[in-house]
């Protein structure tokens, strides 16, 4: 188990003193001004070294990220624009950060703005996030108050801006592309890529997007050495990371783990064990709602990493695990997902716009049994019209619970069908 002592978040539970005064007590805004006189190329080389990979779903490898940002200016500025959108369903990490241990983010949005050669940062956050907002944006101007940021941020010689802006609650918005036209007063649309946010992200100048925990991580990884950090998880999945457990559980909860830990002491140690006991479980989507879920069998041996979880046709994504126990229809839980998605889906390109619709259509009937078998082959070979024929993963998102509810549970699906043919039982209705 993590020890206290290694954990980064140290007020996840808002039980501490979150004003500056009190993130300082607790360790944070040590040391800044040193860490970035370390210079722009050993901040980079130390954040690759420590394996951070990004924690918003993709796990893209942070510090290598960073490098690709230009070393010199050809006359336009570069941007850092944090992601605090945090719509997928299941994920509720980076809201603890926001309200309860604002600090972290800050600090590393300073460190790693000049990193990247940024003088400015924005922070996107999500439209329902109201108190998240306040909280953060208080953080905010209390460190322009105390020198923290503007000229000569936290006497480290950089002058840095940092904003918060507020979006309007669409999960599109998510998605890096989508943000920065959102952001720039745009629709919420991705773009095509390329180009890529590093040549022309914001205002067609070079930017970075990174999720908020992979940003709040950064100063105690530079405090505390890449080393340390690497120490935690396996090889390739390093690190400690929030984990946000939801569903049929004892106690639901947002905790701090050390990376790869077994899914089975995640829920028994952190959320006093699966409703009904371990054998209860039916199915645990273990990385937010668009990886596909994980049957019980998957579970027994669940590591809680990217590699592992990518093995097994999952993902960690944002690693909001979400408990499934026997008591679940879980045809009409991922008809639900299929509901979201189509009702999210920026209608920009056709596989994903006609494609959301037929599958939550088909999904709606196979909850009710009201179709024919051969509809389940019909409904897989849609799936992977849409997974990789679109601008953005919205399509592969939509696509991706399906063909894990149909991997796992296609017996599930013909017994209901033929249950509603004969009459044998009644069919639950999608409402
Ligand atoms: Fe829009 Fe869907 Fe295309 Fe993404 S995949 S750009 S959400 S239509």
């Amino acid at each position: 188990m993590l020890k206290d002592q290694d954990r980064i978040f140290t007020n996840l539970y808002g039980m501490h003193d979150r004003s500056l005064k009190g993130a300082m007590k607790r360790g944070h805004w040590n040391g800044t001004a040193e860490i970035i006189k370390r210079g722009r190329d050993t901040i980079i080389e130390q954040v690759k070294a420590s394996g951070l990979r990004g924690r918003g779903g993709a796990g893209f490898p942070t510090g290598l990220k960073w490098s690709f940002m230009p070393k010199q200016s050809d006359g336009r500025p570069s941007y850092l624009v944090i992601n605090a959108d945090e719509s997928e369903p299941g994920t509720c990490k980076d809201r603890e950060i926001m309200r309860h241990d604002p600090h972290t983010l800050i600090e590393g949005a300073l460190i790693a703005s000049f990193a990247m050669n940024a003088n400015t940062c924005y922070i996107y956050i999500r439209g329902e996030y109201i108190r998240e907002r306040e909280a953060l944006q208080a953080a905010i101007d209390e460190c322009y108050d105390a020198g923290m940021l503007g000229k000569n941020a936290a006497k480290s010689g950089w002058d840095f801006d940092l904003y918060l802006h507020h979006g309007a609650g669409a999960y599109i918005c998510g998605e890096e592309t989508a943000l920065l036209e959102s952001l720039e007063g745009k629709k919420g649309m991705p773009r095509m890529k390329p180009p890529f946010p590093a040549g022309s992200g914001l205002y067609g100048c070079p930017t970075t997007v990174n999720n908020v925990e992979s940003i709040a991580v950064v100063p105690t990884i530079l405090r505390r050495g890449p080393e340390w950090f690497a120490g935690f998880g396996r090889p390739n999945n390093t690190g400690t990371k929030l984990f946000g457990i939801s569903g049929h559980v004892n106690n639901p909860c947002v905790v701090e783990e050390a990376m790869s830990i077994p899914l089975k002491e995640l829920l028994e140690r952190h959320c006093g064990g699966v409703r009904g006991g371990w054998d209860n479980i039916k199915a645990v989507i273990p990385g937010g709602s668009s990886v596909p879920l994980l049957t019980k069998e998957q579970c027994d041996d669940a590591i809680m990493d990217f590699d592992w979880l990518r093995e097994q046709r999952s993902g960690l994504g944002t690693a909001a695990v979400i408990v499934m126990d026997k008591s679940t229809d879980v045809i009409k839980a991922i008809w639900r997902l299929s509901k979201f998605y189509k009702h999210e889906s920026c209608g920009q390109c056709t596989p994903c716009r006609e494609g959301t619709g037929w599958m939550m259509r088909v999904m709606d009937r196979l909850v009710r049994g009201e179709a024919e078998v051969e509809e389940i082959d019909m409904l897989l070979s849609v799936t992977k019209q849409v997974e990789g024929h679109t601008i953005c993963a919205l399509g592969d998102a939509a696509a991706w619970p399906i063909q894990g509810l149909i991997r796992a549970f296609r017996d599930e699906i013909e017994d209901r069908i033929k249950a509603k043919r004969t009459g044998r039982v009644s069919a639950v209705a999608a409402e």
